[in-house]
């Protein structure tokens, strides 16, 4: 394995640890991207990589991505991520997940876990027992903190609204066609909320069920997965993958603009350029999708309530809006621009 300022992600990452516990089998990755603004905060990821150095790329590629995420919410939060590497069969076992909380607990502060893919709100109780540094965890109702999904749900809602202010002039969702992708938690939401705006909604999930359910619910009309990406409408919002934006995809699109929750829509930054020349609205995922962690932000440094976590969550339209009109100003794409401003907010 490379020494990890060898690897192209390697950005002067503060901090990289390795895990490893021979007693439990842990063998786990915590990449301590930026503190510039606060403890650095971001999920950990239970996954079963090809061969170590992938989960080592993916620990410095996300982490990086935290410290923009984290610095464009407006938080006090600093930029982290932390993989374990599973085995084939993904066994999870409680001495595992103790061993790696005693790793978070290790670094004093300066990294704070939550959920991320193959982890669970259970998983966050356990590590609570080995360390303070977790957020996440369930909440009594009305209390700040539980499922971030709602919250992202919000943000992706308010974040479309502001471009389809911005690419169509409309002041409300009435009668605005939205594609969604994905049916899962955050795009039910936005769903719901469109809908109940005005908007026609037409839908997709890979799990068929799940797609004819939500439709029927709002109103809309379910569709087969590989027609949404070409579906003429008013916004594509894609909430179920990441890299669906890539050269062939975009010169296909056949809509104004592309707002939704998804993680990584870009398959590639060149990517970001292709759609902004194609004269399609790009709202940066990562600025968009930043009411989950503006909640779990909320929870773990007790620093408001839930109408704090509101008004967090209605400033992402602000600062798309200070994007596109920079955008609109130099000629950079969105995505390009959200990366310089979140660079300058981290001091680099
Ligand atoms: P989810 O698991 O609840 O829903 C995802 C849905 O996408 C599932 O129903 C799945 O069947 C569907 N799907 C998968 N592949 C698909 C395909 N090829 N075509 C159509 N549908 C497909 O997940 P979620 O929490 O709603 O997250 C959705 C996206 O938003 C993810 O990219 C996630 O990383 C991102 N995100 C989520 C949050 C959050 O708070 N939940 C926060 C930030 C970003």
């Amino acid at each position: 394995m490379q020494a990890p300022w060898d690897y192209p992600d390697f950005d002067d990452h503060e901090i990289v640890h390795f895990v490893t516990d021979r007693a439990s089998g842990l063998c786990a990755v915590i990449a301590v991207h930026s503190t510039f603004l606060g403890p650095a905060g971001g999920g950990v990821r239970f996954w079963h990589y090809a061969e170590p150095g992938a989960a080592v790329r993916d620990a410095l590629r996300l982490s990086r991505g935290m410290s923009f995420k984290n610095a464009m919410a407006g938080l006090p939060l600093g930029g982290g991520k932390a993989v374990i590497l599973a085995d084939e069969s993904r066994t999870k076992s409680p001495e595992m997940l103790a061993a790696y909380g005693r790793a978070v607990e290790g670094l004093g502060g300066r990294y704070v876990t939550a959920e991320d893919v193959g982890m669970s709100v259970a998983d966050m109780v356990a590590l609570s027992r080995e360390t303070r540094h977790v957020a996440g965890l369930p909440v009594a109702e009305g209390s700040v903190g539980g499922d971030p999904g709602p919250h992202t749900s919000y943000g992706v809602f308010l974040g479309v609204k502001a471009a389809v202010k911005r690419a169509l002039g409309k002041e409300s969702l009435s009668g605005v066609h939205i594609a969604i992708q994905g049916a899962g938690s955050v795009a039910s939401g936005l769903a719901r909320r469109a809908a109940a705006e005005g908007a026609r909604i037409t839908l997709t999930d890979i799990d068929r069920g799940r797609a004819e359910t939500l439709a029927a619910e709002v109103g809309g009309e379910a569709v087969e997965p590989d027609s949404i990406m070409t579906l003429e409408a008013d916004v594509l919002s894609p909430n179920a993958l990441g890299a669906i934006l890539t050269g062939e995809s975009i010169a296909a699109l056949k809509v104004p603009v592309v707002a939704g929750g998804a993680n990584n829509q870009l398959a590639t930054p060149a990517d970001g350029q292709l759609i902004h020349q194609r004269g399609i609205l790009y709202a940066p995922d990562y600025v968009i999708n930043a009411g989950g962690i503006i909640n779990v932000s909320t929870e773990y440094l007790k620093d408001g309530d839930q109408d704090t976590v509101r008004g967090r969550i209605e400033q992402i339209p602000v600062r798309l809006e200070q994007i596109w009109s920079e955008s609109a100003a130099t000629g950079r794409n969105p995505a390009e621009v959200a990366d310089s401003m979140a660079m300058r907010l981290i001091g680099r």
